[in-house]
């Protein structure tokens, strides 16, 4: 398709139609756009609409169809891929403003929410309910829900919980064309059709825009514990992680800290820590089960390497060592962020292999992440962009090779859509361009991505 337009017709149609308080042309407002946190760009938008409804939406995206205006939907840009990213400029359509909780039913279990609500938001309403929410990307203080929904996001407690995905049983999208229609139900089972509103999860934001989502809620664990183990040798970590599960010891997380990760986590938090490659363990449930699911997952830690186990003695000190964690990736500036996954039993090759041949790239590269679901993050220290892109292959074809996919939760985006045929067969790549069709015929949703 083309994008010929003058900026000023379609732009004026939609300032017409949707006024100033909406649709924002100046400077400002397009360049607090022009990235996110993939560290990619800037790409400027035309214009931004700042939707307020669902109805704002239509009218924006009934325009941008009729105009053939690129369309860019964004929640609160923390993607770490580049998806919310204005390519081909166009419109920026900024869910942020759309920010209820519309419901919250403790009989049913479910929540009714606007896509701008920020995730850990909807967690602190649930949990007042003593309900629970349990997606919990490491943003989650600063992720909207419909960036979680069309990223399918995941995040520590998905080892136990699962992705986003788990957690949508319905979704309110806008069409190209405007208009609105329902996928998926309010009720937790229902096999009518297609699943379509899974189809919608991990879109990245092509197929059209989320308005409203009815998420699925469990009840809150009464108990949690936390601990960490440190392992002096990095490849005892990565062995211990499928094996304990394999044991049958599930902790709601595991995740992987190498030992440089572990240095910076050591210097923010308020009590002294090991040094070594960490595995950080949570267990969870009634308050016995929890305890007793922390004992054999230390017991197992102690007996396969680790040369200490910490428990974190109170509330105060979990969260100071979950805020450190979280903040990791934003601790280690001027570093490139990437995620793969492998079968969790193949870490310690992944490992093993990522380093020696990283290294061999002159790439320093500090490994952590999800890994009780094989989720491998790193940040990477390598100013040469040929090099940089030597180094994210070689994760890549790792990772593959290994079993795994391109990415666990951060998403295609613009950062990986020139190795998608690397991962899927030319069969299925056919099939999802042609469900993009179905949806956007005209191709204005996010262009310039992976589809
Ligand atoms: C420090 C840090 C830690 C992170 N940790 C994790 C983690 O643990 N797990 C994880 O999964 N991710 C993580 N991320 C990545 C990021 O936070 C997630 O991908 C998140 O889901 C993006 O949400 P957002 O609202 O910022 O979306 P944006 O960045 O604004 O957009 C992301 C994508 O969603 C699309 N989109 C947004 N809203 C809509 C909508 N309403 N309708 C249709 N499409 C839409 C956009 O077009 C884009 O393709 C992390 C990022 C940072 C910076």
């Amino acid at each position: 398709m083309g994008y010929n337009l003058p900026v000023k017709a379609w732009a004026d149609k939609l300032l017409r139609a949707l006024g100033e308080e909406v649709v924002k042309t100046e400077p400002e407002a397009l360049e607090s756009r022009s990235a996110d946190e993939s560290g990619l760009g800037p790409f400027l938008p035309e214009a931004v609409v700042l939707a307020r409804n669902s109805e704002d939406v239509s009218v924006a995206l009934r325009i941008a169809h009729e105009e053939r205006v690129p369309v860019y939907p964004r929640g609160a840009g923390t993607g770490l891929t580049g998806g919310a990213l204005a390519v081909l400029g166009g419109i920026c359509l900024d869910t942020s403003r759309m920010n209820r909780i519309l419901e919250i039913d403790p009989e049913n279990l479910i929540a009714v929410v606007e896509p701008g609500v920020i995730t850990a938001e909807l967690q602190k309403e649930a949990e007042a309910e003593n309900l629970f929410y349990p997606p919990d990307p490491a943003s989650l203080e600063n992720c909207s829900l419909g960036g979680n929904i069309a990223e399918n996001a995941g995040g520590p407690r998905a080892l136990k919980y699962g992705l986003t995905a788990h957690y949508v049983l319905g979704l309110e999208l806008v069409l190209p064309g405007g208009e609105a229609v329902w996928l998926g139900r309010r009720t937790k089972k229902g096999v009518t059709g297609y699943e379509m509103a899974l189809a919608v999860v991990g879109s990245e934001g092509t197929l059209g825009v989320i308005t409203k989502a009815i998420l699925r809620l469990i009840p809150k664990p009464r108990a949690v514990v936390t601990a960490m183990a440190f392992f002096p040798e990095e490849q005892d970590a990565c062995r211990a992680v499928s094996r304990m599960i394999g044991e049958g010891i599930l902790p709601r997380v595991m995740e992987l800290v190498d030992r440089e990760g572990v240095s910076v986590i050591r210097r923010s938090v308020g009590f002294a820590l090991p040094e070594g490659t960490m595995l950080l363990l949570e267990t969870d449930g009634t308050e016995e089960g929890a305890w007793t699911d922390m004992e054999r997952a230390a017991e197992f830690a102690e007996g396969h390497g680790a040369s200490q186990v910490v428990v974190a003695q109170d509330e105060k000190r979990a969260r100071e060592l979950w805020s450190a964690r979280r903040s990791l990736a934003e601790a280690l500036p001027g570093s490139a962020d990437d995620d793969v996954c492998v079968p969790r039993s193949a870490i310690p090759e992944a490992v093993s292999r990522i380093r020696e041949e990283t290294g061999g790239l002159g790439s320093e590269v500090v490994i952590f992440g999800h890994a009780g679901d094989g989720n491998l993050h790193f940040k990477i220290k390598q100013d040469d962009p040929e090099r940089l892109r030597l180094t994210r292959e070689a994760i890549y074809r790792i990772a593959l090779q290994l079993g795994g996919s391109l990415t666990g939760e951060h998403g295609v985006g613009l950062l990986k859509k020139d190795y998608i045929s690397w991962e899927l067969p030319s069969l299925s790549l056919q099939l999802q361009k042609k469900l993009k069709s179905a949806f956007d015929p005209a191709g204005i949703m996010n262009p310039g991505k992976f589809l």
